[in-house]
């Protein structure tokens, strides 16, 4: 759910992807800015304050866990759609099987929105744990190449690392929020104009009868 109260804006984000790709880890870094190595796998929700472009956000990090069972996801994956105003896709650069797996989420969280009726869904696809280059299975373009056909922003980043690609992460999703936020708007301008625009159409035509 979205609020916007002048300049504040509040954004809720679901990080989501196969197990251990770093979903933690890259939702703990933006966090504290720390890499504390293990996680566990429970399930999180975090509320934290930015500023983005001088202005202050308050982000509902939900850190979700995966499910292999493919009709429980696209279940849940109703739940978190209808929750979230942005998605934070993550696989490893080391696991093909993870990078699969974005692709399908990606299919399923699209679906979703049109189903729901949703105008927009930001995505953010994050290829992590750049530091192992020497495990990589996943190239870069492929990365990229599946972000530009599905319309989404592409980073690839070492969570373990480096805490700057992480926040750019986090960061250019808000930015991407708030646009569809304006886009949103600007389209509910439009559907009003044409609705009052047709509204005195049909008024002419029963006035002409
Ligand atoms: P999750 O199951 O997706 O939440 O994954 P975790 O955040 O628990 O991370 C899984 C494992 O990968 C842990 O052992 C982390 O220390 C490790 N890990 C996470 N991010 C990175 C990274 O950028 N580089 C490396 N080398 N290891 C990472
Ligand atoms: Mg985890």
């Amino acid at each position: 759910m979205t609020r916007l109260n002048g300049q504040r804006m509040d954004a809720n984000v679901v990080v989501l992807g196969t197990d251990n790709v770093g979903k933690s880890a890259l939702t703990v870094r933006f966090l504290t800015r720390r890499f504390i190595g293990e996680y566990g796998d429970i399930e999180s929700l975090y509320t934290h304050n930015v500023v983005v472009d001088g202005r202050e956000q308050t982000l509902n990090i939900w850190d979700a866990p995966y499910s292999q069972d493919l009709s429980f996801e696209s279940l849940m994956c109703e739940k978190r759609v209808q929750w979230a105003d942005g998605f934070v896709l993550v696989y490893s650069i080391c696991d093909r099987a993870s990078f699969n797996a974005v692709s399908r989420l990606i299919q399923t969280i699209k679906t979703t929105k049109d189903f729901l009726g949703l105008e927009k869904m930001p995505i953010v696809i994050v290829g992590n744990k750049r530091d192992l280059h020497h495990r990589r299975t996943v190239l870069s373009e492929e990365g990229r190449l599946l972000a530009l056909s599905a319309d989404c922003q592409f980073y690839e980043v070492s969570a373990a690392e480096n805490y700057h690609s992480v926040l750019m992460v986090f960061h250019g999703l808000v930015d991407r929020i708030r646009e569809s936020r304006v886009s949103v708007k600007k389209l509910a301008g439009i559907k009003g104009i044409v609705k009052s625009m047709s509204a005195v159409f049909a008024r002419r035509r029963t006035d002409s009868l």
